[in-house]
Parts: C-alpha cells; sequence; structure tokens
C-alpha cells in the first residue's frame, strides 16, 4: 500500500478541471508534494494505509491554490515593507506630507521611495514638479513612481545624484520633462524612468530585501495564492528586478513559501534564461519557463499603441506607440521561438495587440505552436473585433488583470471612445470562443487580494468603491466557476505547467486552498468577505486562520 501522507476532505471541492463547473464532495490523498488520489472519501480514504491522518473540511469549499498570473515581486514585496510607502495621495501636497511623515523613520542611508501617484485622480488632477519636493526634502534623495510603474517623479538630489541634468540625453523610448526654460521638472518618462529605478533602490541591500520577500510570501499565503508569475518589470538588460539570488537564498534557508516563474526579459542574448532553467531543472518550487517582452505603454499616457488615433488626442494623429520597433519585436520572439522559448508581451492598444499576434502568426507558420509552454499576451485592453479568434487559432492565452478594470474609472470612454470601449477586458466572450485565460493583478500595480481579482472578474465593479452598480460593460461578466479557474488553470497555462499545477487531480502539485464559503454559490456581493481557512503549498500546511 503506498504511503499518503495526509487526505483533505471537504463537502465541497473544485477540482478546476475543465469542464466542471461545480464543487463535489470528494477527497484528496497527498504523498510528498503531490496529489496521489482523487475521489469518492470512502474510496480513497479505504485505499490509504489505517493511520493516514484525515483533514475534513466539513462544508469548506476546497480549490486549487491561486496562481497571479502576472505581478512584480520585487516592487510588490518591498512596497509593503518598512521602506517604500505605497500611497496614491488625493493631490500633490498631499502626498508629498504623507511621504515627509513615512521619512522619519527610515534608516540613514535611505532615499525616500513612494509608489503609487496617479495624478490624473488628484484634485487638482496636475502633473507635479520636483518644486514641491526640493522644499521637503533639500538634503536627501526623493524617488516617486507612479502607480502604472512608468513614470518617475525625483527631487533635485535624486536628480543630482543620478547624474540627470538638463543636457542629459535621455535614452531611446524615454524622456525628461522640462519646462519653458528648459529646466528639468523632475518626471521622467518610460525608458527614462526605468533606467533610473534600479539605481534609486541600491541602498536597500540584499539582507532587506530578503526579509521583505518572506514576509510578502507569508500575506501571499494569508490570500491563498500559492504560485506567481514574477514578471520582468523593465526591458533593459540587468533591470528585470527578477531576483532569483533571493528567492535561492530563501530556499536554500527553507524560507521559500510560494511556488515562482519567473519570466525574465527577452534580449539578444537568451543566456539569462537559459541559465535559470538549467540552475531550476530539478527544482519543483522555482522555474524559468520564458521570457516576458514590452511592446507599447499605457492608454492613461496615450502611450499604448493604437491603430486608429486617441479620443482625445494630445496632438494630431496621437495614437501611441511601440516602445520597440515592430521589425525588433519580431526579430527577438523569433530567436526565442528557434530556441524553444515563449514569449509573454506586454500589449495594451489595439494596434500592439494585432503587430503580436502577426508576430506569433509568423513564428507559428515557421515553427509550428510552442512544443512547451504557451506564449501569452499580458493585459491586453482593447482589442480589434477580428484578432479575439485569432487569439485562439495561435493557442495564445488572455493574460489579464480583472482589477484594472476600474482603475481609471471613465478612461476607456474619455481616451479610445464609446466603440472601442466596448470591446475591452471581453472575458465572457473569450470564454464563449474557447480562449484560455489568465488571471493576474500586476502588483504593485493593483493588490494582491484574492477575493478582490474573483470579485472584479465575477462583478466588474470595483474592489473598493463597488462602482459601477451592474458592473462596467456587464455583457463581459462571468460566472465565479470560470473566474476560478482562470485564476489557478489558466494561471498555470500561462506559466507552461497546466501539467503538473492549476487543477485537483492525480499526478498534479498539491497546492490548495479552503475557504470559509462557496464561491459558486453565495451572492457575489458576498465574495469580498470570504475568508481563507488554510493554504497548502506542495502537501504542506502554509498558512491557517
Ligand atoms: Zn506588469
Amino acid at each position: 500500500m503506498q504511503h499518503i501522507d495526509r487526505i483533505i476532505r471537504s463537502k465541497n471541492v473544485f477540482t478546476a478541471q475543465d469542464g466542471i463547473d461545480t464543487a463535489r464532495e470528494l477527497a484528496i490523498a497527498i504523498a510528498g508534494d503531490r496529489i496521489v488520489a482523487v475521489g469518492a472519501p470512502d474510496d480513497v480514504i479505504a485505499a490509504a494505509p489505517a493511520a493516514t491522518p484525515v483533514i475534513d473540511y466539513g462544508e469548506q469549499f476546497v480549490c486549487p491554490g491561486f496562481h497571479d498570473a502576472h505581478l512584480h515581486f520585487f516592487h510588490t514585496s518591498v512596497g509593503s515593507s518598512p521602506y517604500m510607502l505605497m500611497d496614491m495621495g488625493t493631490s500633490e501636497a498631499a502626498l508629498v506630507q504623507h511621504a515627509l511623515e513615512f521619512s522619519q523613520d527610515l534608516p540613514d542611508d535611505a532615499w525616500v521611495v513612494t509608489q503609487g501617484w496617479r495624478d490624473y485622480r488628484w484634485d487638482p488632477p496636475e502633473h507635479p514638479t520636483k518644486a514641491s519636493l526640493d522644499a521637503a526634502f533639500p538634503d536627501r534623495p526623493c524617488v516617486m513612481y507612479s502607480g502604472d510603474g512608468h513614470t518617475l517623479w525625483l527631487n533635485s538630489r535624486a536628480l543630482e545624484a543620478l547624474g540627470v541634468t538638463r543636457d542629459s540625453e535621455p535614452p531611446a523610448g524615454g524622456g525628461y520633462d522640462k519646462d519653458a526654460s528648459g529646466e528639468l521638472t523632475g518626471i521622467a518618462h518610460e525608458a527614462a524612468a526605468m533606467q533610473l529605478l534600479p539605481r534609486c533602490l541600491e541602498w536597500l541591500g540584499e539582507d532587506r530585501i530578503a526579509s521583505a520577500y518572506a514576509d510578502q510570501m507569508r500575506r501571499m499565503a494569508e490570500q491563498g495564492i500559492t504560485s506567481i508569475c514574477d514578471m520582468s518589470l523593465m526591458p533593459m538588460p540587468g533591470c528585470d528586478f527578477i531576483r532569483d539570488d533571493v528567492y535561492d537564498k530563501l530556499q536554500a534557508a527553507g524560507k521559500l513559501g510560494i511556488r515562482a516563474h519567473l519570466f525574465p526579459t527577452l534580449l539578444d542574448d537568451q543566456s539569462r534564461l537559459e541559465e535559470l532553467q538549467a540552475r531550476y531543472a530539478n527544482n519543483a518550487l522555482l522555474s524559468a519557463p520564458g521570457f516576458k517582452q514590452f511592446f507599447d505603454g499605457v492608454s492613461s499616457e496615450h502611450t499604448a499603441y493604437l491603430t486608429e488615433p486617441y479620443t482625445n488626442p494630445r496632438f494630431p494623429g496621437d495614437q501611441g506607440r511601440l516602445m520597440v520597433p515592430v521589425e525588433r519585436m519580431r526579430k527577438l520572439v523569433l530567436a526565442a521561438a528557434e530556441r524553444g522559448h515563449t514569449v509573454r508581451i506586454h500589449v495594451i492598444g489595439d494596434g500592439a495587440i494585432h503587430a503580436a499576434l502577426d508576430i506569433f502568426e509568423e513564428e507559428a507558420e515557421l515553427y509550428g505552436l510552442p512544443q512547451h509552454g504557451h506564449n501569452t499576451l499580458e493585459h491586453l485592453e482593447n482589442l480589434l473585433p477580428e484578432d479575439i479568434d485569432r487569439l485562439r487559432k495561435l493557442n495564445v492565452i488572455a493574460s489579464s488583470q480583472p482589477c484594472h478594470i476600474t482603475l481609471d474609472p471613465g478612461g476607456p470612454e474619455r481616451d479610445l471612445g464609446l466603440e472601442r470601449s466596448r470591446i475591452m477586458w471581453p472575458f465572457a466572450t473569450y470564454k464563449q470562443r474557447g480562449i484560455r485565460q489568465a488571471f493576474g493583478t500586476d502588483s504593485p500595480i493593483t493588490a494582491v487580494t484574492s477575493m478582490n481579482v474573483l470579485y472584479t472578474a465575477i462583478t466588474r465593479q470595483d474592489p473598493r468603491s463597488h462602482w459601477p452598480e451592474g458592473g462596467w460593460l456587464p455583457s463581459e461578466r462571468i460566472d465565479a466557476a470560470t473566474a476560478l479557474r482562470n485564476y489557478t488553470l489558466g494561471s498555470a497555462y500561462a506559466a507552461g505547467d497546466e501539467q503538473n499545477l492549476g487543477s485537483l487531480e492525480p499526478g498534479k502539485y498539491a497546492d490548495l486552498v479552503v475557504l470559509d464559503q462557496n464561491p459558486l454559490t453565495i451572492d457575489p456581493q458576498e465574495l469580498q468577505a470570504t475568508k481563507v481557512q488554510a493554504t497548502y503549498l506542495a502537501g504542506n500546511l502554509i498558512y491557517e486562520r
């Protein structure tokens, strides 16, 4: 008789397998880090040695551990640590004041770093400048980065420490704002911001970062999240902010509390990914399934690339732009495919989505569909109607972040107009057309709160304000089973690990979560009150309420 470490049973087990949309009375036998049997409790218990512990969760809901298919773990962890202030602010002055209070407790070597400002949501909605920061922080470098992560707002001390002057040449795809007299305003955009940011955080050092990671892993377990896809944050070499060194250090110390799938930036030199793949070949918790690449920016800044100009153009022909020229992206993706690697491409605007699908189509003609893993599109906010079926045809995963839907109320209508904003985050259409979806948060852009992911996917209402009643574009609401499946099995597809992960089936990892109520049967408005009772990673209980 096979040794079984434990059996988990409940009257409400949702396995997330395709085609099964209900919770059933089942038992799950676990040996080591794997599920070895799932079936009627009497059968599973009878097939196990007599002394096998049985944990009976009664009516509580059991499903696969949640999997955040797109986040940035460095900024999520450090952003929740005592070393960085997460705040959107209600105005420039209010945020600066809050930063000033926050800075009192920082170590002496620290820069003042905040994350999350969105000037279009301030009162008044005006662009900030270094003047307010210089007044508050005359002697200490201060850097505040925007809620979408694409813009930095720096004070004079930070600009000086970074060597940025009015004569500095910004990198391609980036810019430093200047006022009428040619003086720096303290705002750095896109590639310029991304290039500066790592240097603004060097003072943290590895030990502070590792403790921030360990703390964040505990918070993920409290949310029932057992897997993450840690996505490269920046396209420049050496700036992906994927800290494999920190994961390794935590694993060596027995403190790795999550399954992490790492996606470094796609560069001409593919050795970073391949080195990680070699290192993690026999590592069940750490893996490097493929590449991440950026293609365009964000709609609110008019840097998402559209096929037609923005509805509220800031200049004639304002339709955003690709951060990476098509020809360059094509070369990169095809070179990756030639070596058997998949790519997850950041695309927001319909133009970027269309161009990315053209490249995947060419890849499929040349090399066939990927043998291992899947190409994905990340965020894909507004699509051309004809591109929806191309996702399925090319077996591309639609990787979305439900909490983005209501992040900028009125923004889609303002920037894209009514017609284009009718085909945004079309989760129900994806489902009807047979397109595999993955869910995440893009944390720190939105919080990792697992119930908010499910709530917004199901209701299309904002997790905080609950706006709008009935949901934004309600025809695209999805049922709870689909939302749960996207956030578990769908994300496992995005990680290229659906053979091992994402559903409760024999042979898969014993990653599962126990909830105090059944998301499939409760009123969706009650969903956010659902509590995680227990979280298991690789067969081990890592959180219990
Ligand atoms: Zn992201």
